[in-house]
């Protein structure tokens, strides 16, 4: 007879509603898995979508009318946010138990884990293309989508099951404290990809920043064009609060919610909506690239490609390679102390998940003690 040893995972039930659950503690299934224990957990962005809003009914109708992209419905099956389904997908973790084949890594170390599964070795990853990698299955796999991304539940648990452990766990590097990567498994790298290669093709170029609505991604992505010698670099939101801590990062912040000029050569466009979108193309200098971190859910989002055309803008989105880009990432936050704990705006115990996890705030991050000194 085997004992199943219970653990508490955070999960989704409904709009405004989460809740501890009971589940098994994950095992090691094969010998180059790792079990962690993450003690810090950051709040990504499009988490809010479905806890801030009843959504589930609408992109399901969405969804038959064809009106709602069908992607939708293939991650996050055809009734999407149907909960309880596991939820989080950033943390900072430590190593408790490593798969035999499992190599560079030692108990007690503190890792970031990527929100996406990848194998580190198909001709995918290979290409850096790790959140689409071949052997990880299904239209994504990831932690903290629900079954139709994989068995990997979420990130808010007392332990996490990883796979390919050796590739996907990358150490936090001495000398960082945790706190300042607690959002680099998704938000902080998805900024770092918006902006920074962006502009090391266009050195010295001016950026314009639309947040608000991926709140957190928006602030890192100014704080790192800032840090990347931007020559300009003006933050649009309604957000007082945000404002304020995209111009403690060195930002400009026009108070009216539009963009001051015409002619960026980086845009970020984080206010996740279609309006964003167009708004941003339409503010970028000729060769300019306008990274969009949103979702845009609808078959029928329109963009201005004849604008497009004219100015020979591009649009680039997609989803963030975490994994490819964390060593860069975490080098950069080493060597320079960027202080991305400052867009943290509610730390909360981990213990207090269920109702600090819908609170509306614009990053928060729960943390409880970890076990070793690290
Ligand atoms: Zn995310
Ligand atoms: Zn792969």
């Amino acid at each position: 007879m085997t004992t199943v040893i219970a653990g508490r995972e955070l999960r989704f039930e409904r709009a405004g509603r989460l809740r501890w659950h009971e589940r098994a503690v994950p095992e090691l299934r094969a010998p180059t898995d790792a079990l962690v224990r993450p003690f810090l957990a950051g709040r990504c962005d499009g988490d809010t979508l479905p806890i801030h809003r009843p959504v589930s009914r609408a992109l399901q109708a969405g969804l038959a009318l064809g009106v709602v992209d069908p992607v939708v419905g293939r991650i996050c099956g055809p009734v999407p946010f149907r909960g309880p389904v596991p939820i989080g997908h950033e943390c900072v973790a430590e190593v408790v138990e490593l798969g035999s084949e499992v190599t560079g890594l030692e108990i007690g170390q503190r890792v970031i884990v990527p929100w996406a599964v990848s194998c580190g070795t198909c001709p995918r990853c290979a290409r850096g293309l790790t959140s689409t990698c071949d052997r990880a299955g299904g239209p994504l796999a990831a932690f903290g989508f629900g079954p139709s991304c994989g068995p990997w539940g979420g990130m808010v648990a007392d332990t996490v099951r990883v796979p390919y452990a050796a590739h996907m766990l990358v150490p936090v590097p001495p000398g960082v404290p945790a706190e300042r990567v607690a959002a680099a498994s998704d938000n902080l790298a998805d900024a770092w990809r918006a902006v920074v290669p962006a502009l090391a093709d266009r050195p010295g170029g001016s950026v314009l920043v639309l947040g608000g609505g991926a709140c957190s991604i928006g602030l890192y992505a100014a704080g790192f064009a800032v840090a990347h010698g931007a020559a300009v670099v003006d933050y649009v939101d309604r957000s007082a609060a945000r404002r304020a801590i995209a111009e403690s990062f060195g930002a400009r912040v026009p108070a009216r919610p539009e963009p001051p000029d015409r002619g960026y050569d980086v845009v970020v466009e984080a206010a996740s909506t279609a309006a964003g979108l167009r708004t941003g193309l339409r503010a970028a200098a000729p060769g300019a690239v306008c990274t969009a971190v949103g979702y845009y859910l609808a078959t029928g989002t329109r963009v201005p490609l004849m604008h497009m055309y004219a100015t020979d803008v591009t649009l680039h989105l997609g989803v963030s390679h975490v994994r490819a880009l964390l060593p860069e990432l975490l080098e950069f936050v080493r060597r320079t102390g960027f202080p991305a704990e400052r867009v943290t705006t509610v730390t909360a115990d981990w213990d207090d998940a269920p109702s600090a996890y819908a609170t509306r705030t614009t990053k928060l991050v729960l943390r409880r003690d970890p076990v070793s000194t690290g």
